[in-house]
């Protein structure tokens, strides 16, 4: 299987529901940026960490998400979840 399978936040196998994460918001100016694939509720985290100006300003990498103490402790805690587990009780920034 190659890498690309996996989801680049949490490094588990991809499973539904995936969106595309733009590493610049749309928003912001990333209309067009490059996306990568990731678990929904990954990407749900990142915008619960993040405002979007921090996504644009800096956050525009996943190394650099990673970066992030609460990213760490989500991936940590997601690592035994279910590929398709959603947390609804997640909330945007
Ligand atoms: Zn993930």
């Amino acid at each position: 299987m190659p890498d690309t399978n996996k989801c680049p936040l949490c490094n588990r196998e991809l499973a539904e529901p995936i969106v595309r994460h733009h590493l610049i918001p749309p928003s912001k100016g990333g209309k067009d940026s490059p996306t990568v694939p990731m678990h929904k509720i990954c990407q749900a985290k990142v915008h619960a960490v993040f405002t979007e100006t921090e996504l644009k300003n800096y956050y525009n990498t996943v190394d650099r998400l990673k970066e992030h103490e609460d990213i760490l402790k989500f991936i940590k805690w997601v690592s035994k979840k279910e590929g398709g587990f959603f947390d609804t009780t997640i909330k945007k920034k």
